[in-house]
This record gives C-alpha cells, sequence and structure tokens, in this order.
C-alpha cells in the first residue's frame, strides 16, 4: 500500500488524511505543534496514526508523497530532504482534485480573495447549484471532496498553495492582483511570490477561462509570458483597452460571449472601487456558467459582505467606525482610505511584513486627522509617518486604541481600523484583532 503523509494538522491536513485514508493509502499525519483536540479526535475516529510537537523524519521521509499544509514553507528543513529525496510536496488542492470532476473555480490575489470567492459562491448557490466552498475558507476541500458530491467548487487559492500545485487545473480561474505580500516567506524576492500567484492560470486549454483585472501593471507584463491557453476576461474601472466588464454612466456592464450583461452600480451591494473590481470579476464568472441576469443581479445587490472587510461596526456620537483588520497589508488599507469621503482617524500597526508605506502616504496627508499606531513595536512606523500628520499616539491594547481614535476624531469622521500589518505582535489572529475592536466600540 502506498503511504502519503501530512504535514501539519489543522483543516488543511485533517481534510487531505480523511481523504487519503477514503482512498485506499497508509497515512500519516505528524505537525511540529499541538493538535486541536477536535482534529485529535477526528484522526482517531478514523484510526490515522499522527504525531504532535515534532515531526519523526524516519516516518516522514518513506512517503510516496507528501501532503503539506499552506502554513509550512517550502524552505523548511524537513520539506528539503524530501525535495532532495525526490518526494513529491503537493498541496491539498493537488491531491483532492485527483479524485473530483467538479468544475473548479478559483480565485487568487494579494487581496480580495476571500470576498470574491464568497461573493461567487453566494452567487451560483443563491442560483441553485450544487456548489462547494473550500481552499482557504471554511471546511477544507479535500474532506468535501471525501463527503460530498458537488459539481462545482469555488476555491480561495493563497500562493502558498498555488507553489505546490502542478497538474491541477481551473476551469475558471481569477486572479485579482498582485501587490507586495508574504515577503519574509518569499527571500524578498517579489517574482518568486508573483510566479507563485501566475501558477492560477497553469494548465488551461481553450475551454477554460482566465479572468484578470487589465489594469495590474505586475499581472499585464506576467500574462504575455503565459503558456497556458485559458480564454482571457478582463475587468477595469472604465472601459480603456479591451475589457469585458467595466463600469460605464453608473452602470455595470459584463460582457461574454453569449451574452451583455447590465445593472445599476449603485446597487451593488459592496462598496469601494475594490469592490467594483471584485463585484465585476465575479460577475464575468457567473455569467461564463450561464446564471441568468435575474439571478446575478439579485445576488451581486443583496451579498452581506464578509466580516472584518470594511465592517461598518456602528456610529457613535457621528462618528462611524469601520473594521478593516483583514487589511494587513499596504495596499488593502490604501482601497479602504480611497473610498472613505470623510477625515480619518486611521488605527495602524502589528507585525510588519516588509511594508513600505509611501503607497499609502498622500492618501494618508490628504484624510487622516490623527493616526494611532497600535502594535508592539511601532518605530517603523514613526520612521516613516512623523512630521506628516499632525497627531500621531502610540497605543498597546484594542482598548487604548479605540478611545484614543474616539477622542481625536470630530463629529461627522471615521474611525478605521485598517492596519497594514499582521496581528500576531498582540492578537491571536486578524479576526480577535476585529472582534476585539468591534466589543471596544460597542463599550463606548
Ligand atoms: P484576501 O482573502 O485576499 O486577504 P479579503 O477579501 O479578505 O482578501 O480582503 C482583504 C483586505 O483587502 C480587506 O481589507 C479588503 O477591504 C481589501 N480588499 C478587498 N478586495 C480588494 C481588492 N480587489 N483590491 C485591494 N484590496 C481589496
Amino acid at each position: 500500500m502506498d503511504k502519503i503523509v501530512i504535514l501539519g494538522g489543522g483543516e488543511s491536513g485533517v481534510g487531505s488524511a480523511i481523504l487519503a485514508q477514503a482512498k485506499g493509502f497508509e497515512v500519516f499525519l505528524s505537525d511540529n505543534g499541538p493538535l486541536q483536540d477536535k482534529y485529535k479526535l477526528e484522526l482517531e475516529k478514523y484510526a490515522i496514526p499522527y504525531e504532535e510537537n515534532g515531526h519523526t523524519e524516519s516516518l516522514i521521509l518513506s512517503a510516496k508523497e507528501i501532503i503539506k499544509s499552506p502554513g509550512i514553507p517550502n524552505y523548511a528543513p524537513l520539506i528539503k530532504l524530501a525535495v532532495e529525496k525526490g518526494i513529491p510536496v503537493l498541496s491539498e488542492m493537488e491531491f483532492a482534485k485527483r479524485y473530483t470532476s467538479a468544475k473548479m473555480i478559483c480565485i487568487t490575489g494579494s487581496n480580495g480573495k476571500t470576498t470574491t470567492t464568497s461573493l461567487i459562491y453566494y452567487i451560483l448557490k443563491s442560483a441553485g447549484l450544487n456548489v462547494g466552498l473550500g481552499g482557504n475558507i471554511g471546511r477544507s476541500f479535500a474532506r468535501q471532496v471525501a463527503e460530498e458530491n458537488f459539481d462545482y467548487y469555488v476555491l480561495e487559492l493563497s500562493s502558498f498553495q498555488l507553489e505546490n500545485m502542478y497538474e491541477f487545473k481551473a476551469d475558471i480561474a481569477i486572479l485579482l492582483n498582485i501587490t507586495p505580500d508574504h515577503l519574509d516567506r518569499y527571500d524578498h524576492d517579489i517574482q518568486k511570490y508573483i510566479d507563485a500567484k501566475m501558477r492560477i492560470a497553469q494548465n488551461q486549454t481553450e475551454a477554460d477561462a482566465l479572468i484578470f483585472w487589465e489594469e495590474d501593471p505586475v499581472v499585464s507584463k506576467e500574462i504575455k509570458k503565459l503558456i497556458s491557453n485559458g480564454r482571457h476576461y478582463t475587468f477595469a474601472e472604465y472601459k480603456t483597452g479591451d475589457a469585458q466588464a467595466y463600469s460605464k454612466d453608473h452602470q455595470i456592464v459584463i460582457n461574454t460571449p453569449e451574452s451583455v450583461f447590465i445593472m445599476e452600480q449603485d446597487l451593488l451591494a459592496l462598496e469601494g472601487l475594490h469592490n467594483l473590481y471584485n463585484s465585476l470579476a465575479s460577475g464575468i464568472a457567473a455569467k461564463l456558467l450561464d446564471i441568468t441576469d435575474e439571478n446575478l443581479r439579485r445576488s451581486l445587490s443583496d451579498f452581506q459582505g464578509v466580516e472584518h472587510r470594511l465592517e461598518k461596526v456602528a456610529k457613535v456620537r457621528g462618528i462611524q467606525f469601520i473594521n478593516d483588520s483583514k487589511a494587513t497589508n499596504v495596499n488593502s488599507c490604501w482601497y479602504a482610505l480611497q473610498s472613505m469621503k470623510t477625515k480619518v482617524v486611521l488605527i495602524l500597526g502589528g507585525t510588519d511584513k516588509g511594508n513600505d508605506y509611501t503607497e499609502i502616504e498622500q492618501l494618508v496627508k490628504d484624510k487622516a486627522r490623527a493616526l494611532v499606531f497600535l502594535g508592539v513595536d511601532n518605530s517603523k512606523l514613526h520612521k516613516f509617518f512623523d512630521g506628516k500628520v499632525d497627531k500621531i499616539e502610540d497605543v498597546s491594547s484594542m482598548k487604548d486604541a479605540v478611545e484614543k481614535a474616539y477622542s481625536l476624531a470630530h463629529e461627522g469622521d471615521t474611525v478605521l481600523l485598517s492596519p497594514c500589518c499582521a496581528s500576531f505582535d498582540l492578537f491571536r489572529n486578524y479576526e480577535d484583532r476585529g472582534i476585539q475592536f468591534k466589543e471596544c466600540v460597542r463599550k463606548l
């Protein structure tokens, strides 16, 4: 019996283990940290052997294939050893795709993945398709392949997953944008990150579609190097080049070979320029899947949005509080600031991922009444912003951040948590940071 080893025992790894076992492999799961109780119980229920808090090399390097969770970098010593020994290292997607013939709608990009994936899933589900949602979201894709029988999957793919995908092919691939992110995992070499993202188009044939943002300087350059053959569909704010989807005279227009879809832009549920892009990309995918105009219009206008992404929390004495905790890089904060119609007190800071704040400098100068730095080490922020904004305050808890921002804001202003940084210095993750923000706002 061939042996599959799974590295990482979170949702992705445990889902892969369940699928591998169901397909008749000998399975072993190994994690160098502790496993959550719910996952241990599951592995025990399926009688899948596992280890936690460390890896036993001999057990791992005897595998025919290794499935690696996205949190483990390819430069981890064990992965390097496996590669040297010629053992294929796959992502969960690569493995699970072998066992389903469902149509794959796959979304990647530096920003907007979760929003767009959720929106497309919502459109397809509301139209009555038998569809699963997976990738970086919710239940793992592998687990669903083992337990469900969907006709379509909408998958959010990160660069980390794409790095270890080889034969995988998306029927519809969406590449939202590429801006610097996670450079700490790519030797600070953006080309390596770009190459991983571009894998979204790999193996596509003329029967497949690649949807991308026409105006993205990185993507438009990289597209020329592509050797896959997917049909190209592009979106842009306005029709300048060849874009099939765009905004015109307060309407959005989506052209596909079979149809022209038009809708009042004001009716879109998601606000802001970035969300116009997300809606256009989703609209192209929906029309390629023959969703009726009526269904698409309804879903684009009643989608509820996703928590922690430009989420309106409350208005307190005329001051609007917005939770954009998921803005963990500079570009997403740029879009948040860009969509603000009032003066802003911006809360930012956290674990820096190699940020360059030049991108938001002008918007901060134009719109920020004050900055509140929320982090263990705010020195890099001070170095960049000192002297550029009148008021800057340092805090080290969410409670202080919210109270300080509230005291600095004037009536009619917005207090925006859009941190540009990861959250791990003071919070468990971005969700924890967003939830604490909302709790503190509600206590004002
Ligand atoms: P991801 O899953 O790629 O991290 P999310 O949908 O979770 O993307 O959004 C992350 C952050 O990026 C949020 O702050 C959100 O407001 C912002 N954002 C969403 N869509 C886009 C886009 N198309 N371009 C730039 N920023 C975006």
